[in-house]
């Protein structure tokens, strides 16, 4: 058995899960916050404890040397030999690459680099974190998962923006999407539910967290999703606009004084919209619908217009696959907000979906439609980091 490490970091942080394989069992799993900054914070969780260390971390390479000592420091390794992979999610892969990558040279690295154009500060963080495990594991194998790599499989009349042409030529301007890791896997995972080939199936997945995305399937391969060019774009999220008309910000450039710059666009249309936006009150789902049930009308309207865009893309997707078999339910909201799966499918209804209410309650995984729904609707937790996991595994074999 070996122990391979799943990575997500960011720009002030590092996610890490670290599983025994093939088993794939979780044996601890932590995060670093405040990477860069005074008091940076590092959290491991394993065989039911939870170790919290203030200290101050520089960069992540220091990351990287804090949780490979605590790994020896609490004795969840023995040596450093029993790591033998690494998996590195990377937000944006851009159209180069198209699935996960071995990083077995410079170039690779580079490349993430580069494509940091699309995705600034992700994949900035996300070479810091590649670099820092080369420097101090460098012979293990290291893989980097994308994700956007899922989604480059969509048709061109669905990822082109109708643009001048030369910004998609010249910016790379396109449609790339996200969560791609998460998508994919749910999508295998409701094959194996419905007990048919994933070859077979149109698939509505529905990613529902603080970031949202929904994504049509057809027969395993994503045909179109909702994020754009950046996880801005599609459904409302917890504090994101999602969709809205782009001449409201030349307008409000024009009209206002907090539209100056670009950091204040991307700032008030990433961080200050959304469920946050409308409600002014706060991001989470849990808050909004305890607001909501204390009569706060802001909050109700932040939950309907929530519901209202997911229900929208639901029925975009069902026109883009003519139909599915499934709309499956993940992430936070998705795998726990019983309202708002209800109130999602109760407007669908039309199409032939019908929830269980009892199953909706009770169920956390598997199928929570009535026996005679013709489009079934699932819930399916994800697991991204469990495919990063895996995919290290692949490479390790292949070696
Ligand atoms: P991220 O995109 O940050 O990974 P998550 O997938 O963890 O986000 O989802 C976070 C969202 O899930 C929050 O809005 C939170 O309120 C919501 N959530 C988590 N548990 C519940 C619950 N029991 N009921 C409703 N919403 C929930």
């Amino acid at each position: 058995m070996s122990k391979t490490i799943s990575i997500n970091a960011g720009s002030s942080s590092l996610k890490w899960q670290l599983y025994e394989m093939p088993a794939e069992k979780v044996i601890a799993k932590g995060l670093i916050e405040r990477i860069g900054l005074k008091d940076s914070i590092s959290t491991v969780k394993f065989d039911g404890r939870a170790e919290k260390q203030i200290l101050d971390i520089d960069d992540h390479t220091q990351a990287v040397k804090i949780l490979l000592d605590d790994l020896m420091r609490f004795d969840i390794i023995r040596s450093y030999d029993e790591i033998t992979g690494v998996g590195h999610r990377v937000v944006a892969g851009g159209e180069y690459f198209k699935e996960s990558a071995l990083v077995d040279s410079e170039e690779v690295i580079q490349k993430v680099e580069e494509l940091a154009l699309l995705a600034p500060l992700h994949n900035k963080a996300n070479a810091a974190g590649i670099r820092a495990f080369k420097e101090l594991l460098p012979d293990i194998t290291s893989v980097v998962v994308f994700d956007t790599s899922f989604h480059t499989t969509m048709p061109e009349k669905a990822y082109r923006y109708p643009l001048p042409t030369k910004y998609y030529t010249e910016n790379k301007v396109r449609k790339y999407g996200a969560h791609g890791t998460s998508h994919q896997y749910v999508a295998k995972e409701a094959a194996k539910v419905l007990g048919k080939p994933l070859e077979e199936l149109k698939l509505i997945t529905c990613h529902i967290g603080n970031g949202a995305s929904i994504t049509a399937v057809k027969e395993g391969k994503s045909v179109d999703t909702s994020m754009g060019f950046t996880p801005l774009g599609g459904v409302m999220m917890g504090s994101r606009t999602g969709d809205i008309d782009p001449a409201i910000i030349p307008y409000l450039i024009e009209h206002t004084e907090d539209f100056n710059t670009p950091e204040d666009i991307n700032r008030i249309l990433n961080r200050e919209s959304g469920l946050l936006g409308v409600s002014e009150k706060s991001s989470d789902m849990r808050d909004i619908h305890a607001a909501m049930r204390a009569g706060d009308a802001k909050a109700q309207l932040a939950n309907d217009i929530f519901v209202d865009r997911i229900q929208k893309y639901i029925g975009q997707y069902l026109a883009v696959l003519n139909g599915a078999d499934a709309i499956i339910f993940t992430a936070g909201i998705g795998e726990n907000s019983v309202t708002i799966r209800r109130l999602v499918i109760e407007g669908i209804s039309w199409f032939g979906c019908e929830l269980d209410p009892e199953k909706n309650v009770f169920g956390n995984y598997g199928d929570i439609s009535m026996p005679d729904s013709k489009v079934r609707v699932l819930v399916i937790p994800t697991d991204e980091e469990l495919v990063i996991a895996r995919d290290v595994e692949r490479f390790k074999n292949q070696k």
